[in-house]
Order: C-alpha cells, then structure tokens, then sequence
C-alpha cells in the first residue's frame, strides 16, 4: 500500500497501481521536504466537509533532472491530480509543460501542476510569489505596496519575490547578489515581462557594506527579504549586515529549520521585527492546495483555512 513517508522513484511510479486521486513533491535530494505532512494534514481536514477528498493522498518522489521529462506523463497517466516541484525542476519542467499561468511565466519557473484533462497534460503556475507577499503581511504587518524591498539573492525564490514585489508595486527593488550577472539576467527578464516601471537597483554583498549604502528615508518602511541559502544551516552567517537593521525595517527570512537564522536572531537582537520562512512554505502550498481541490466559490474551502493547518504541521 502507498505510505506518505517513503521516499518513492521513477521505478514505484512505473509500477504505481493506486487509482485514487494522488499528489507529489518532486525533487532532489527529496526525504526532508515538509510537503506531504501539510498536504496530507490538510486533506484529513477538508475531508469532514468533502468526503469526496477522503481518498486523496499526498507523496514525495525523488526524481533526477534526466528523468523529470519521462516522469511527468508517467504521473499524468497514474492518476496525480497535482505535482509541487522544487529544486532543481522548477525551470526544467517548462518544456514539459502544456500550459503556464501569466505569473509563472514572468516569474519563469513553476512550483505548481494542475492536471489538465482537456490539454492531456499539466499546467504550470507558481504560488511563491503570492505565498511569500501573503507570510509578509500576515507575520510583518507589510504589505509589499508602497514599501522599499531589499531582496537578497536572485535564484528561483528570488525570482518570484522580486516579480510579486513589483507587480504589487513595491516603492523599490534593490537586489543584492554574491553573482553580479545572476541579478542582471534577473532584473533583465523582469524589465521584459511588463512590470510597473520601478527604481530597481543592483548591489553585491561588498558594496552594501559601503558608508553611502542607504536602503531608504527614515521615514519612509523597508522589508529585507533573505533568499538566498544562506541560513539554511545554523553555522550560516547573516547574508546582510546587521549594523542596517534599523527602524522602520522588517525581515523576511525564506530559509527555515529547527534553528534560529543569523538574520533573524540579529534583526530580533535590535528591535526589529523579523520573521522565517515557514509562513512562505505553509502558503504557497494552501495556495497550491486551493488549485487542487478547484472547489466552487460558493462551497469554498479556500486557502485562508487551509493555512493554519498547515502551518501547524511546521511548527
Ligand atoms: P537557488 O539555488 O536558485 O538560488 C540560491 C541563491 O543563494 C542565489 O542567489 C545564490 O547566489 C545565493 N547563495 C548561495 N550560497 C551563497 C553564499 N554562500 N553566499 C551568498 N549567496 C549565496 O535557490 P532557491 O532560490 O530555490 O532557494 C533560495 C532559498 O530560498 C533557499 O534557502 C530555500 O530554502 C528558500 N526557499 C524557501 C521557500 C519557502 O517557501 N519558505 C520556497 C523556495 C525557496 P549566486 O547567484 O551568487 O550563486
């Protein structure tokens, strides 16, 4: 019988005989991902108002980057409902794909598949970006509008911050990168794509280290977005530094475990408020979940409810 806490591989899937309803997290490496705890847990919950769910089941597979282009038909014709993709797939499966949602085709990359019937395939959209705008809010009291944001990083994650940001008219958008080259073909890509016209500025770690640095006006509101790996493990130094973190600044870390990160614990040190990834993580997949279960608005089990439960499921 299938079992939510195995680690399958494109072997299990070719020989997967489980009819119901099924969903994955494809990736590699793949045995610590927290996906199939929230959606599963999820699913339990939604279950006592549609007992139409009672038999969908959430999985993870580790599946290489040669073997992604076979697996995914392979998983249309057993029966997966929907696929979350992370590292490395997420720009590699769009080839694959029968379709792409205006954002993630901005943001280029898709963290979510929606099986479509009638197109014979998946669709590909992407809940990063709303999922990291919605944490910042909920647990910053920031709302991307209006504010200054100082990301971090210019990889995948930094990919659907930096678009949310300016489709959300952020005030401005300054990327910082170890890569110069990285945030240039970033901030290329998000030129071309019709973005409101906004101030985007591009720093390396060295040059925001510099006295003339200035994130903002005093008076004016800043959120500091960590998206790069570096807080993932707990001997990480802060990616920013920390004589910056001043009122009227906010700290998003994406980075999450069991430990505090260097950013987090500095910001925090000072006064200002900060918060870590596991937000981002529980809403990208309640918004996620909300696709799947394509209830009718009126019947609604909408991704608002979804969050608590899965954000649980991480503390
Ligand atoms: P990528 O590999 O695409 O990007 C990694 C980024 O980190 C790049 O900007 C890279 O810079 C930078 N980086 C890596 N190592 C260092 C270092 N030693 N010093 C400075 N910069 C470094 O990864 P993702 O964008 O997919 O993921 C980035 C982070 O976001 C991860 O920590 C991941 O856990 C987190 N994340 C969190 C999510 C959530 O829901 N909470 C969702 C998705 C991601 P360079 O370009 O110079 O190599």
């Amino acid at each position: 019988m299938a079992c939510s806490e195995k680690v399958y591989t494109l072997d299990d899937l070719r020989a997967w005989t489980r009819r119901e309803p099924s969903f994955a997290v494809l990736g590699k490496p793949i045995a610590h991902s927290l996906s199939p705890k929230m959606h599963n847990a999820a699913f339990a919950a939604a279950r006592e108002r549609r007992p139409e769910l009672a038999e969908y089941r959430y999985f993870r597979f580790e599946i290489a980057p040669e073997e992604l282009a076979d697996a995914l038909p392979l998983f249309f014709e057993k029966n997966f409902h929907g696929l979350n993709l992370t590292i490395p797939h997420k720009v590699a499966a769009l080839p694959v794909l029968k379709k792409l949602s205006p954002e993630a085709e901005i943001i280029g990359a898709a963290n979510t598949l929606v099986r479509d019937d009638a197109l014979g395939g998946w669709r590909g959209e992407n809940t990063d970006g709303r999922g990291f705008a919605r944490a910042a809010e909920m647990q910053l009291g920031v709302r991307l509008a209006g504010t200054h944001v100082v990301l971090l990083g210019a990889g995948g994650a930094a990919r659907a911050i930096a678009a949310t940001a300016l489709a959300q008219n952020c005030a401005s958008l300054t990327i910082v990168n170890r890569s110069r080259e990285r945030a240039e073909a970033l901030v290329g890509a998000l030129a071309q794509s019709q973005m409101p016209d906004r101030e985007c500025r591009i720093f390396s770690p060295d040059e925001i280290r510099n006295p003339g640095f200035k994130i903002c006006d005093s008076r004016e509101s800043a959120l500091v977005v960590n998206a790069t790996s570096l807080g993932l493990k707990p001997d990480d130094p802060s990616p920013f530094p920390p004589e910056l973190l001043k009122n009227g600044i906010a700290v998003y870390d994406t980075t999450y475990g069991s430990h505090t990160s260097a950013l987090v614990a500095a910001a925090r040190e000072r006064g200002v408020p900060a918060a870590d990834g596991r937000s981002m993580l529980a809403w990208q997949g309640a918004l996620a979940f909300e696709r799947w279960t394509a209830l009718p608005a009126a019947d609604t089990f909408p991704a608002a409810d979804t969050f608590p439960v899965m954000f649980r499921e991480l503390s």
